[in-house]
Protein backbone atom coordinates (compact mmCIF):
# COMPACT_ATOMS: atom_id res chain seq x y z
CA UNK A 1 0.00 0.00 0.00
CA UNK A 2 1.31 3.37 -0.86
CA UNK A 3 2.07 5.89 1.58
CA UNK A 4 0.24 9.17 2.84
CA UNK A 5 2.71 10.41 5.25
CA UNK A 6 5.33 8.32 7.02
CA UNK A 7 8.62 10.02 8.47
CA UNK A 8 11.70 7.23 8.97
CA UNK A 9 14.24 8.55 10.95
CA UNK A 10 17.46 6.51 9.88
CA UNK A 11 20.95 8.10 11.62
CA UNK A 12 21.30 10.77 14.58
CA UNK A 13 24.26 12.52 15.38
CA UNK A 14 23.52 14.52 18.72
CA UNK A 15 20.27 16.17 18.36
CA UNK A 16 20.83 16.38 14.28
CA UNK A 17 18.86 14.00 12.33
CA UNK A 18 18.43 12.30 8.63
CA UNK A 19 15.99 10.36 7.40
CA UNK A 20 12.75 10.05 4.37
CA UNK A 21 10.07 11.25 4.81
CA UNK A 22 7.24 9.37 2.05
CA UNK A 23 4.45 10.87 0.56
CA UNK A 24 2.46 9.79 -2.34
CA UNK A 25 4.11 11.97 -5.21
CA UNK A 26 7.59 10.98 -3.77
CA UNK A 27 10.71 10.84 -0.75
CA UNK A 28 11.82 13.79 0.84
CA UNK A 29 15.32 13.19 2.04
CA UNK A 30 15.86 14.98 5.24
CA UNK A 31 17.58 17.44 6.42
CA UNK A 32 15.77 19.36 3.24
CA UNK A 33 15.79 22.20 1.18
CA UNK A 34 12.52 23.37 -0.30
CA UNK A 35 13.38 26.08 -2.87
CA UNK A 36 10.51 29.05 -3.04
CA UNK A 37 7.86 29.18 -6.20
CA UNK A 38 6.14 32.04 -5.10
CA UNK A 39 3.92 32.22 -7.96
CA UNK A 40 3.65 28.83 -9.36
CA UNK A 41 7.13 29.51 -10.50
CA UNK A 42 10.84 28.79 -8.64
CA UNK A 43 11.98 32.02 -10.09
CA UNK A 44 14.50 32.06 -13.12
CA UNK A 45 14.17 27.98 -13.20
CA UNK A 46 12.27 25.62 -15.50
CA UNK A 47 11.11 22.85 -12.74
CA UNK A 48 12.83 20.33 -14.57
CA UNK A 49 15.92 22.19 -13.78
CA UNK A 50 14.77 22.58 -10.10
CA UNK A 51 14.59 19.01 -9.81
CA UNK A 52 18.04 18.38 -11.52
CA UNK A 53 19.74 19.97 -8.70
CA UNK A 54 18.42 17.94 -6.19
CA UNK A 55 15.07 19.44 -4.79
CA UNK A 56 12.52 16.68 -4.11
CA UNK A 57 9.82 19.17 -2.69
CA UNK A 58 9.00 22.90 -3.44
CA UNK A 59 7.40 25.93 -1.45
CA UNK A 60 4.29 27.21 -3.12
CA UNK A 61 2.72 30.81 -1.70
CA UNK A 62 -1.20 30.62 -1.10
CA UNK A 63 -1.11 34.43 -0.88
CA UNK A 64 0.24 34.81 -4.35
CA UNK A 65 -1.84 32.35 -6.40
CA UNK A 66 -5.10 32.61 -4.32
CA UNK A 67 -4.96 36.72 -6.05
CA UNK A 68 -3.31 35.36 -9.34
CA UNK A 69 -4.18 33.26 -11.29
CA UNK A 70 -6.51 32.15 -8.39
CA UNK A 71 -6.68 28.87 -6.55
CA UNK A 72 -10.10 28.00 -8.07
CA UNK A 73 -8.84 28.46 -12.00
CA UNK A 74 -5.81 26.67 -10.77
CA UNK A 75 -8.32 23.30 -9.91
CA UNK A 76 -9.52 23.80 -13.10
CA UNK A 77 -6.63 23.41 -14.75
CA UNK A 78 -6.11 20.03 -13.06
CA UNK A 79 -4.16 21.62 -9.91
CA UNK A 80 -0.82 22.90 -9.21
CA UNK A 81 1.47 20.46 -10.24
CA UNK A 82 -0.13 19.75 -13.78
CA UNK A 83 -0.13 23.62 -14.41
CA UNK A 84 3.73 24.52 -13.45
CA UNK A 85 4.94 20.65 -14.83
CA UNK A 86 6.16 19.59 -11.17
CA UNK A 87 5.51 16.08 -10.36
CA UNK A 88 6.87 15.79 -6.74
CA UNK A 89 5.82 16.95 -3.46
CA UNK A 90 4.43 20.78 -3.55
CA UNK A 91 4.00 22.44 0.32
CA UNK A 92 2.15 25.16 0.61
CA UNK A 93 2.09 27.88 3.06
CA UNK A 94 -1.03 29.44 5.08
CA UNK A 95 -1.07 32.50 3.64
CA UNK A 96 -0.62 34.10 7.15
CA UNK A 97 2.48 34.92 7.01
CA UNK A 98 2.01 37.18 3.78
CA UNK A 99 -1.30 38.91 4.10
CA UNK A 100 0.53 40.48 7.06
CA UNK A 101 3.26 41.79 5.29
CA UNK A 102 2.35 42.40 1.83
CA UNK A 103 -1.32 43.74 1.36
CA UNK A 104 -2.90 46.75 2.28
CA UNK A 105 -5.63 47.62 4.79
CA UNK A 106 -5.51 44.63 6.77
CA UNK A 107 -8.55 43.99 9.78
CA UNK A 108 -6.96 41.29 11.87
CA UNK A 109 -10.61 39.44 13.84
CA UNK A 110 -10.73 36.41 15.81
CA UNK A 111 -12.66 34.90 12.37
CA UNK A 112 -9.13 35.46 9.97
CA UNK A 113 -7.88 38.41 8.35
CA UNK A 114 -9.37 40.90 5.57
CA UNK A 115 -7.22 42.64 3.39
CA UNK A 116 -6.77 44.23 0.02
CA UNK A 117 -4.75 42.41 -2.69
CA UNK A 118 -1.45 44.29 -3.41
CA UNK A 119 -1.90 44.20 -7.00
CA UNK A 120 -5.43 45.44 -7.74
CA UNK A 121 -7.01 46.57 -4.37
CA UNK A 122 -9.58 44.15 -4.43
CA UNK A 123 -11.27 42.70 -1.09
CA UNK A 124 -10.54 39.71 0.36
CA UNK A 125 -11.15 37.46 3.53
CA UNK A 126 -8.27 34.48 4.50
CA UNK A 127 -9.32 32.55 7.44
CA UNK A 128 -8.45 29.23 8.90
CA UNK A 129 -11.43 27.53 6.80
CA UNK A 130 -10.63 29.51 3.28
CA UNK A 131 -7.11 28.59 3.93
CA UNK A 132 -7.76 25.03 4.22
CA UNK A 133 -9.80 25.38 0.84
CA UNK A 134 -7.45 26.97 -1.26
CA UNK A 135 -4.77 24.59 -0.32
CA UNK A 136 -7.04 22.10 -1.28
CA UNK A 137 -8.18 23.07 -4.55
CA UNK A 138 -4.30 24.17 -5.14
CA UNK A 139 -3.83 20.25 -4.74
CA UNK A 140 -1.12 20.53 -2.41
CA UNK A 141 0.67 17.72 -0.45
CA UNK A 142 1.78 19.39 2.80
CA UNK A 143 -1.10 22.10 3.97
CA UNK A 144 0.08 24.47 6.74
CA UNK A 145 -2.16 25.62 9.39
CA UNK A 146 -2.84 29.17 9.51
CA UNK A 147 -1.50 31.50 12.10
CA UNK A 148 -0.60 34.95 12.96
CA UNK A 149 3.27 35.29 12.94
CA UNK A 150 3.86 38.83 15.05
CA UNK A 151 7.12 40.58 15.22
CA UNK A 152 9.69 38.88 17.85
CA UNK A 153 9.80 42.54 19.67
CA UNK A 154 6.07 43.04 20.62
CA UNK A 155 5.38 42.79 24.09
CA UNK A 156 5.46 39.49 26.16
CA UNK A 157 1.13 39.90 26.45
CA UNK A 158 0.39 40.73 22.66
CA UNK A 159 2.95 37.59 21.65
CA UNK A 160 0.84 35.17 24.04
CA UNK A 161 -2.37 36.38 22.78
CA UNK A 162 -1.30 36.15 19.50
CA UNK A 163 0.12 32.42 20.06
CA UNK A 164 -3.13 31.54 22.03
CA UNK A 165 -4.91 32.71 18.61
CA UNK A 166 -2.98 30.81 16.45
CA UNK A 167 -3.50 27.53 18.40
CA UNK A 168 -7.34 28.10 18.40
CA UNK A 169 -7.05 28.84 14.13
CA UNK A 170 -5.11 25.08 14.49
CA UNK A 171 -8.08 23.51 15.55
CA UNK A 172 -10.22 25.26 13.04
CA UNK A 173 -7.46 24.34 10.19
CA UNK A 174 -7.35 20.77 11.84
CA UNK A 175 -11.03 20.56 11.30
CA UNK A 176 -10.91 22.53 7.88
CA UNK A 177 -8.52 20.19 6.29
CA UNK A 178 -10.21 17.04 7.75
CA UNK A 179 -13.42 17.92 6.26
CA UNK A 180 -11.64 18.52 2.60
CA UNK A 181 -12.25 14.41 1.64
CA UNK A 182 -10.18 12.63 -0.85
CA UNK A 183 -7.55 15.41 -0.54
CA UNK A 184 -7.13 14.98 3.13
CA UNK A 185 -6.49 11.07 2.82
CA UNK A 186 -3.60 12.04 0.20
CA UNK A 187 -1.62 14.58 1.70
CA UNK A 188 -0.21 15.90 5.43
CA UNK A 189 -1.24 19.00 7.79
CA UNK A 190 1.51 20.59 9.51
CA UNK A 191 0.91 22.37 12.52
CA UNK A 192 2.63 26.35 13.72
CA UNK A 193 4.55 26.62 16.76
CA UNK A 194 4.79 30.12 17.73
CA UNK A 195 5.86 32.31 20.91
CA UNK A 196 8.36 34.27 19.28
CA UNK A 197 11.70 33.65 21.40
CA UNK A 198 9.64 33.06 25.06
CA UNK A 199 10.61 29.11 26.25
CA UNK A 200 7.38 29.42 27.92
CA UNK A 201 5.44 30.45 25.53
CA UNK A 202 6.85 28.12 22.86
CA UNK A 203 6.13 24.92 25.23
CA UNK A 204 2.16 26.19 25.56
CA UNK A 205 2.10 26.03 21.75
CA UNK A 206 3.35 22.60 21.49
CA UNK A 207 1.49 21.52 23.43
CA UNK A 208 -1.43 22.49 22.21
CA UNK A 209 -0.42 21.54 18.99
CA UNK A 210 0.65 18.41 20.14
CA UNK A 211 -2.89 17.81 21.77
CA UNK A 212 -4.73 18.69 18.53
CA UNK A 213 -2.08 16.05 16.20
CA UNK A 214 -0.34 17.42 13.48
CA UNK A 215 1.96 15.16 10.49
CA UNK A 216 4.85 17.90 11.44
CA UNK A 217 5.12 20.57 13.19
CA UNK A 218 6.67 23.96 11.78
CA UNK A 219 8.77 26.47 13.93
CA UNK A 220 7.18 29.88 13.24
CA UNK A 221 7.98 33.42 13.74
CA UNK A 222 11.51 33.21 13.46
CA UNK A 223 13.80 34.77 11.00
CA UNK A 224 11.85 38.41 11.57
CA UNK A 225 14.58 40.32 12.07
CA UNK A 226 15.64 38.57 15.55
CA UNK A 227 19.39 37.66 13.97
CA UNK A 228 21.01 34.89 14.29
CA UNK A 229 22.05 34.47 17.76
CA UNK A 230 18.53 35.08 19.56
CA UNK A 231 17.42 32.46 16.67
CA UNK A 232 19.91 29.73 17.39
CA UNK A 233 19.10 30.48 21.48
CA UNK A 234 15.34 30.12 20.45
CA UNK A 235 16.40 26.95 18.51
CA UNK A 236 18.53 24.99 21.85
CA UNK A 237 14.71 24.31 23.35
CA UNK A 238 12.09 24.51 20.14
CA UNK A 239 12.58 21.85 18.74
CA UNK A 240 12.72 19.32 21.39
CA UNK A 241 9.43 20.78 22.14
CA UNK A 242 8.04 19.63 19.62
CA UNK A 243 7.29 15.29 19.23
CA UNK A 244 10.43 13.61 18.40
CA UNK A 245 9.17 10.91 15.61
CA UNK A 246 7.60 14.17 13.59
CA UNK A 247 9.30 16.25 10.76
CA UNK A 248 10.25 19.84 12.18
CA UNK A 249 10.25 22.74 9.86
CA UNK A 250 11.81 25.62 10.30
CA UNK A 251 9.67 28.30 8.57
CA UNK A 252 11.85 30.72 6.05
CA UNK A 253 15.91 30.27 6.66
CA UNK A 254 17.64 30.53 5.89
CA UNK A 255 21.40 31.37 5.22
CA UNK A 256 24.11 28.47 4.48
CA UNK A 257 25.12 28.86 8.04
CA UNK A 258 21.97 29.11 9.47
CA UNK A 259 20.86 26.20 8.03
CA UNK A 260 23.48 24.30 9.61
CA UNK A 261 23.57 25.54 12.90
CA UNK A 262 19.59 24.84 12.67
CA UNK A 263 20.41 21.38 11.60
CA UNK A 264 22.57 20.57 14.72
CA UNK A 265 19.69 21.78 16.99
CA UNK A 266 17.44 18.89 15.39
CA UNK A 267 15.58 20.66 12.32
CA UNK A 268 15.17 19.21 9.07
CA UNK A 269 12.94 21.11 7.00
CA UNK A 270 13.90 24.78 5.10
CA UNK A 271 12.63 27.23 2.98
CA UNK A 272 13.79 30.24 1.65
CA UNK A 273 13.67 32.94 -1.04
CA UNK A 274 17.12 34.00 -0.11
CA UNK A 275 19.00 31.57 -2.51
CA UNK A 276 16.69 32.60 -5.79
CA UNK A 277 16.84 35.84 -4.90
CA UNK A 278 20.41 36.52 -4.14
CA UNK A 279 21.24 34.59 -7.54
CA UNK A 280 18.82 37.52 -9.21
CA UNK A 281 20.81 39.78 -7.51
CA UNK A 282 24.04 38.91 -8.37
CA UNK A 283 25.22 36.77 -5.41
CA UNK A 284 26.40 33.17 -5.79
CA UNK A 285 26.72 31.02 -2.33
CA UNK A 286 29.78 28.87 -2.43
CA UNK A 287 31.92 26.75 0.21
CA UNK A 288 33.88 29.83 0.87
CA UNK A 289 31.57 32.54 1.57
CA UNK A 290 28.78 34.55 -0.67
CA UNK A 291 31.09 36.24 -3.81
CA UNK A 292 29.07 39.45 -5.46
CA UNK A 293 29.87 38.94 -8.91
CA UNK A 294 29.53 42.56 -9.44
CA UNK A 295 32.76 43.19 -7.83
CA UNK A 296 35.61 43.80 -10.66
CA UNK A 297 37.88 41.71 -9.56
CA UNK A 298 35.78 39.33 -11.44
CA UNK A 299 35.90 40.16 -14.54
CA UNK A 300 38.49 38.67 -16.57
CA UNK A 301 38.42 35.27 -13.62
CA UNK A 302 38.30 32.14 -15.91
CA UNK A 303 37.24 30.19 -12.50
CA UNK A 304 33.81 28.73 -11.84
CA UNK A 305 31.49 30.03 -8.82
CA UNK A 306 33.01 26.89 -6.67
CA UNK A 307 35.60 24.43 -7.57
CA UNK A 308 33.38 21.61 -5.76
CA UNK A 309 29.82 22.09 -7.09
CA UNK A 310 28.78 20.07 -9.99
CA UNK A 311 25.83 22.17 -11.26
CA UNK A 312 25.75 23.21 -14.52
CA UNK A 313 26.80 26.64 -14.30
CA UNK A 314 29.97 25.75 -12.66
CA UNK A 315 30.75 22.86 -15.38
CA UNK A 316 30.42 25.40 -17.99
CA UNK A 317 30.43 29.23 -17.49
CA UNK A 318 33.07 31.22 -15.86
CA UNK A 319 32.91 33.82 -13.12
CA UNK A 320 34.13 36.16 -15.54
CA UNK A 321 31.42 35.36 -18.08
CA UNK A 322 29.02 35.72 -15.15
CA UNK A 323 30.36 39.02 -14.10
CA UNK A 324 29.52 40.62 -17.26
CA UNK A 325 25.92 39.16 -17.53
CA UNK A 326 25.21 40.59 -14.01
CA UNK A 327 26.72 43.92 -15.04
CA UNK A 328 24.65 43.43 -18.27
CA UNK A 329 21.56 43.10 -16.52
CA UNK A 330 20.97 40.30 -18.76
CA UNK A 331 18.30 37.46 -18.39
CA UNK A 332 20.91 34.63 -18.34
CA UNK A 333 22.75 35.79 -15.46
CA UNK A 334 19.25 35.67 -13.54
CA UNK A 335 19.27 31.97 -14.65
CA UNK A 336 22.61 30.78 -14.23
CA UNK A 337 23.02 32.48 -10.69
CA UNK A 338 19.76 30.94 -9.55
CA UNK A 339 20.82 27.57 -11.10
CA UNK A 340 24.01 27.32 -9.11
CA UNK A 341 22.55 28.69 -5.36
CA UNK A 342 19.81 26.43 -5.48
CA UNK A 343 22.04 23.37 -6.52
CA UNK A 344 24.48 24.95 -3.93
CA UNK A 345 21.86 24.44 -1.38
CA UNK A 346 20.96 20.97 -2.33
CA UNK A 347 24.64 20.03 -2.20
CA UNK A 348 24.96 21.48 1.15
CA UNK A 349 21.90 19.67 2.41
CA UNK A 350 23.41 16.36 0.79
CA UNK A 351 26.78 17.10 2.74
CA UNK A 352 24.94 17.57 6.07
CA UNK A 353 23.06 14.02 5.77
CA UNK A 354 25.73 12.24 4.71
CA UNK A 355 27.88 13.49 7.78
CA UNK A 356 25.12 12.48 10.00
CA UNK A 357 24.77 9.09 8.29
CA UNK A 358 28.60 8.80 8.98
CA UNK A 359 28.42 10.52 12.72
CA UNK A 360 31.11 13.38 12.35
CA UNK A 361 28.12 16.01 12.10
CA UNK A 362 30.54 18.28 14.90
CA UNK A 363 33.34 17.77 12.66
CA UNK A 364 31.68 18.76 9.69
CA UNK A 365 29.86 22.20 11.06
CA UNK A 366 33.33 23.36 12.34
CA UNK A 367 34.97 22.54 8.70
CA UNK A 368 32.28 24.59 6.88
CA UNK A 369 32.35 27.58 9.55
CA UNK A 370 36.15 27.96 8.92
CA UNK A 371 35.67 27.63 4.82
CA UNK A 372 32.20 29.96 4.89
CA UNK A 373 33.88 32.37 7.42
CA UNK A 374 37.41 32.24 6.29
CA UNK A 375 37.01 34.55 2.78
CA UNK A 376 34.41 37.19 2.76
CA UNK A 377 34.08 39.32 -0.51
ZN1 LIG B 1 27.41 25.58 -9.18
Amino acid sequence: MSTRFAFDIHARDGKARTGTIRMLRGDIRTPAFMPVGTAATVKAMKPETVRKTGADIILGNTYHLMLRPGAERVAKLGGLHQFMNWKRPILTDSGGYQVMSLSDLRKLTEKGVEFRSHIDGSKHMLTPERSMEIQRLLGSDIVMAFDECPRADRPRDEIAASMEMSMRWARRSRDGFDAGGEHAERSALFGIQQGALDEDLRKISAEKLTEIGFDGYAIGGLAVGEGQEAMFATLDFAPAQLPEDRPRYLMGVGKPDDLVGAVERGVDMFDCVLPSRSGRNGQAFTWNGPLNLRNARFAEDQAPLDERCKCDTCGTYSRAYLHHLVKSQEILGAMLMTEHNIAFYQLLMQAMRDAITEGCFAAFAADFRRDYHGSRD
